[in-house]
């Protein structure tokens, strides 16, 4: 490539933007893997398959599609925007947000794209369906995704409602959506795990103490939404199951027993995980500031957002997903995980201001 006069590099990588394949087999050699980051996960790990398949919560992984959320085949997850529309807002955010968590270490196998295997548009828009994540807009402050894949009838399938708005949650839109992404591969969040929870006094809980002090009159819709809790385990404070049929937020951070997914007793907690909230999250407003929901029970402080993915939480990543992937990713310049990619990126920032 560096031979190539700089015209004919800006012609070339213009051309990239709509055929990476040609573009990467005419100029490109694949690097050599050994070098980049993806590996040190998965060979630095000092966990063992087993017990990494055991450490969080997160579905069971199969090949198959199964009635409860599992993995997505092929280790790889096809997604679809709703519209043009959506496509306009999110598609940036969707390749950002899945950047991050392989720039954090996920193995270059395993892969989400759009895959031209889209269902044609219904009076304007894409429909949920099998095999495909939709992809869908909102501004009205949803950030919701279902987990994993799994079994659906016709007409269902999963879906993310995710809206742009750089305040919401995480103050980072880009951290947002690589904490949705993750939802759609299959976590669930690292609060809700039943063993983080102190089971006299929390509905589905089963560890003996409680690793936050959740301060549930501090979340935003307490008010609106909780009532009068008399304080036991089965009330809108303590058990997910009641706020969830009060459609109170304390259902994201109470915990959530499911017999069909793993989760390993006595395991230390990641609070560096990207599935785990920050403390902040769903809090009220007072005077300009967001109150914290909990803080932390073994040393009384505040956990920050986590914005990129642990090191634990790709080492799961990895170890749940098999490298068996339909599209095997060749690790062209326009992916991540091509150690050129971030010049290639500059390159088309320039060309497009170029063009316009
Ligand atoms: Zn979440």
């Amino acid at each position: 490539m560096k031979h190539c006069g700089n015209m004919l590099l800006v012609k070339a990588i213009h051309g990239c933007l709509y055929t990476g394949l040609l573009f990467s087999t005419i100029t490109l050699a694949c690097p050599d893997y050994q070098d980049l980051p993806f590996f040190k996960a998965a060979n630095g790990s000092r966990l063992d398959k087993a017990e990494l398949l055991k450490r969080y919560y997160t579905v069971e992984p199969s090949e198959e599609a199964t009635q409860a959320p599992s993995t997505w085949p092929g280790s790889t997850l096809p997604y679809c925007f709703e519209n043009d529309n959506t496509k306009t807002l999110l598609k940036d955010l969707v390749e950002d947000g899945w950047k991050r968590w392989q720039t954090s270490g996920v193995d270059y196998n395993i892969h989400m794209g759009e895959y031209n295997n889209c269902p044609a548009p219904v009076n304007g828009n894409v429909t949920k369906g099998i095999g495909y994540l939709l992809i869908q807009a909102n501004t009205d402050g949803r950030l919701l995704t279902t987990i994993g894949t799994q079994f659906y009838s016709e007409g269902n399938g999963a879906f993310m409602l995710f809206d742009p708005n750089p305040d919401l949650a995480m103050g980072d839109a880009v951290a947002n959506m690589a904490h949705e992404i993750g939802h759609a591969w299959g976590f669930y969040h690292e609060q809700q795990r039943p063993y983080f929870w102190n089971k006299v006094q929390y509905a589905q809980a089963t560890g003996p103490t409680n690793q936050i002090n959740f301060v549930c009159t501090n979340l935003a819709d307490y008010v609106d939404k909780a009532g009068t809790p008399n304080g036991d385990s089965n009330d809108v404070c303590h058990s997910e199951a009641t706020a969830k049929s009060r459609g109170f937020s304390a259902l994201e951070y109470l915990p959530m027993k499911m017999s069909f997914t793993a989760e390993l007793e006595l395991a230390d907690f990641d609070w560096k995980s990207i599935m785990l909230y920050g403390s902040t999250i769903g809090g009220k407003v007072v005077n300009g500031v967001r109150a914290n929901v909990y803080t932390r029970g073994h040393d009384g402080a505040v956990n920050p957002h986590n914005t990129s993915p642990s090191q634990l939480d790709v080492d799961r990543f990895n170890a749940m997903y098999t490298k068996k992937a339909k599209y095997k990713n060749p690790c062209l310049i326009n992916h991540g995980c091509n150690p050129k990619y971030a010049s290639y990126m500059n390159l088309k920032v320039k060309c497009k201001k170029k063009l316009s």
